[in-house]
């Protein structure tokens, strides 16, 4: 086997830094050129003037099932940085009923909770659950709808947030074989693989700013600010790179893994279809510490929070499929979203400095069209791979897509 001389990762999210720390662990020269001044992509933390704290650009939340999440954290040195309650518990409270509930699955694989009245979703009864048997199985090409009803108690308590949160799209036009991708890999296996974990105390100290120093330490090259511009081919390769300080020569034995936004990728590289339709999430961090004993967050139905995240030092909303909200003004956000962290938290005070974070292009829509617009980790061209949580790893966009990407393609190279 010939191994590359070296591997030019394009892009320091964490699809790339996961490629990157899987090559060099490996021995490989490897390059990570990243546009920004940071790395970390939609996964970053940044110093706040308002707040005069470090914050997140979103609250980022992980199940210790996601396999290639605990690789990676393993990998970089970083296990300890994500933390939770241990168990498989979610708060939740439906602000329409004003009525608290908490979901706590078995560990085991048996969902004896769904035999126990007492402990299943409110309002609920034993036969509801059996829709959830549909999503067992994949349903490439089909929306939701087509596959379960979008009605009742569990679909509005329950199913509906989980599904939007996870999928960032609208769950009735989203696709059924990325939704029946998450039941497989976290309702259907029980509640081992579904403690919440967050990253402690923020995404830069968690995922980042580890990765990088791994990469340091095995001497790999990290240029942050440095932005791919072209790429020249010769036939089925890959021949040059350019970057704002000019065009850098490939070797016959040098790789590259683009691990660059779907629209930037769409662009470089001719002919690659990508997808093209997108959705915001909104953010909000608010500077005040949360009460003692809180839980860790609390999802909300009927309100305009959807998850509200209690962290050392600030509290902190998340609305996903939020594209209504991004012309909203940002006070007025604040003053919104405060009555919902007030009513989570059942807190009184009045509403603190708060940031509020738009992320226009959160992730890419998860519809079955621009599911079917990803492609896969090899391109036309022999030494180039694509990662990403757009390429097509059977997951929505999260960080164990993203993290997955980057897996697959270093194995490639
Ligand atoms: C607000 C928010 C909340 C989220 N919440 C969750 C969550 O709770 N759980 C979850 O699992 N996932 C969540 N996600 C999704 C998760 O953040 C992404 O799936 C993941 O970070 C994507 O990583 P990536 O490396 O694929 O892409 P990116 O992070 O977009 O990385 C691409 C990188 O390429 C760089 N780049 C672009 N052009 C060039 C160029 N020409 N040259 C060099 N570099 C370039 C960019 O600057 C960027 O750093 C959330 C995302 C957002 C935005």
């Amino acid at each position: 086997m010939t191994l590359p001389a070296r591997v030019h990762v394009v892009g320091g999210g964490l699809a790339g830094l996961s490629a990157a720390v899987t090559l060099a662990d490996r021995g490989i020269p490897v390059t990570l050129s990243e546009a920004a001044k940071q790395a970390g992509g939609r996964c970053r933390s940044f110093y706040d003037g308002l707040l005069d704290m470090v914050i997140d650009n979103g609250n980022h939340l992980v199940l210790s099932g996601n396999a290639a999440v605990t690789r990676y954290m393993r990998k970089i040195g970083a296990a300890d940085r994500l933390t939770g309650p241990g168990r498989p518990e979610f708060h939740f409270l439906d602000r329409q009923r004003d009525r608290r509930w908490v979901f706590r699955p078995d560990e085991g694989r048996f969902p004896w909770w769904i035999l126990d009245a007492g402990r299943r979703v409110p309002g609920t009864a034993l036969r509801d659950y059996l829709r959830l048997l549909a999503l067992m199985r994949r349903h490439p090409g089909r929306r939701i709808d087509e596959v379960i009803r979008c009605d009742g108690p569990l679909w509005e308590t329950f199913l509906r947030p989980l599904f939007i949160s996870a999928l960032n799209t609208r769950p009735e036009e989203a696709s059924a074989d990325l939704a029946s991708a998450i039941v497989r890999e976290t309702l259907a296996k029980g509640g081992r693989y579904m403690h919440p974990l967050v990253a402690t105390p923020t995404l830069a100290a968690a995922f980042v700013d580890p990765a990088l120093d791994r990469l340091n330490r095995t001497g790999a090259d990290i240029r942050l600010g440095r932005s791919l511009r072209a790429v020249r081919f010769e036939g089925n390769r890959a021949a040059a790179l350019t970057f704002d300080e000019g065009e850098e020569l490939l070797g016959p034995e040098d790789h590259v893994i683009f691990a660059v936004p779907p629209w930037t990728a769409g662009k470089l590289l001719p002919g690659l279809k990508v997808p093209d339709a997108f959705h915001a999430i909104v953010n909000a961090h608010f500077r005040i510490a949360p009460p003692a004993g809180a839980p860790p967050m609390v999802g909300m139905t009927g309100g305009t929070a959807e998850w509200v995240f209690a962290l050392a030092d600030r509290m902190s909303v998340t609305v996903s499929a939020a594209d209504h909200l991004l012309e909203r003004d940002a006070d007025d956000l604040a003053r919104i979203l405060w009555r919902d962290v007030s009513a989570a938290y059942g807190l009184t005070a009045p509403l603190p400095a708060c940031r509020i974070v738009k992320e226009k292009r959160a992730t890419f829509a998860s519809t079955p069209a621009q599911a079917a617009r990803r492609p896969g980790a090899r391109t036309a061209w022999s030494n180039l791979f694509l990662a990403g949580d757009w390429v097509d790893t059977g997951l929505p966009a999260t960080i164990e897509g993203a993290l997955r990407s980057g897996e697959v393609a270093a194995s490639l190279v």
